[in-house]
C-alpha cells in the first residue's frame, strides 16, 4: 500500500472505473495474483480510496513524504468514514455492545450496552442452529482463553489485531485485556 504520483493517464480507478489523470496522486494496492507469486497493483483515487480502504489509505499516507494538497481534507474524511462493522472482521475481535441483552459466555452477567466486549466463534452446540460470535466482557477474555486452552498471550494478540481499532482505542483494549 503506498502513495505515488500516478505516472500517466491509463491506470483506471478501481473504486470509480474512471482513469486517474497523469500527475495526480494515487493509492496504490498491492496485492499478488491468483494462482502465481506475482505482486501486481491497483489504484484508486485517493477519494474513492477513502470509502473502500480507509485504514490502508490512513497508513499510507502517514508514510508519503511527498506533497499532498489534500492531506488534511482526506485525514478528516477517513476519520469520519464509516467503520468496518464487526461482521466484516475475523474472529475472535472486539467491538462496542451495540445493546445490554447479551450476556458474557464467561460470567453469565450482561454485557453493558457501549463497552468492549469479545467476540468468539460460538461452539457448535448439538441441536442448536444458532451462528454467529458468543460474547465476553474485555475482563474476562484470558479466563476464557485459559478455560479453551488457548495461549493467552497470541490469542490477546489475535484480539487486538482482528479489532483493526485506532490507536487509542487499542491502548484501551489492551489494559482492560491485560489486568494490571
Ligand atoms: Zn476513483
Ligand atoms: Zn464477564
Amino acid at each position: 500500500m503506498k502513495l505515488e504520483i500516478s505516472p500517466s493517464g491509463r491506470a483506471a480507478c478501481r473504486g470509480c472505473k474512471k482513469p486517474i489523470p497523469k500527475g495526480e496522486v494515487r493509492f496504490a494496492e498491492s496485492y499478488t495474483m491468483p494462482g502465481s507469486d506475482t505482486v501486481a497493483y491497483r489504484y484508486f483515487h485517493t477519494a474513492c480510496a477513502v470509502t473502500k480502504m480507509a485504514t490502508e489509505l490512513k497508513q499510507a499516507i502517514e508514510a508519503y513524504e511527498g506533497e499532498l494538497p489534500e492531506r488534511e481534507t482526506l485525514l478528516a474524511a477517513i476519520a469520519n468514514a464509516p467503520k468496518k462493522t464487526g461482521k466484516d472482521r475475523p474472529l475472535p475481535h472486539a467491538d462496542r455492545a451495540p445493546t445490554s441483552r447479551a450476556r458474557c459466555t464467561q460470567c453469565g452477567e450482561p454485557i453493558e450496552k457501549g463497552t468492549l466486549r469479545i467476540g468468539v466463534q460460538r461452539d457448535a452446540e448439538p441441536g442448536s442452529f444458532t451462528r454467529g460470535p458468543s460474547y465476553m466482557h474485555v475482563g474476562c477474555g484470558r479466563a476464557w482463553a485459559r478455560d479453551s486452552d488457548l495461549d493467552e498471550t497470541e490469542w490477546v494478540e489475535k484480539v487486538v489485531e482482528n479489532s483493526a481499532f485506532e490507536a487509542d482505542e487499542t491502548a484501551r483494549l489492551r489494559e482492560e485485556i491485560t489486568p494490571a
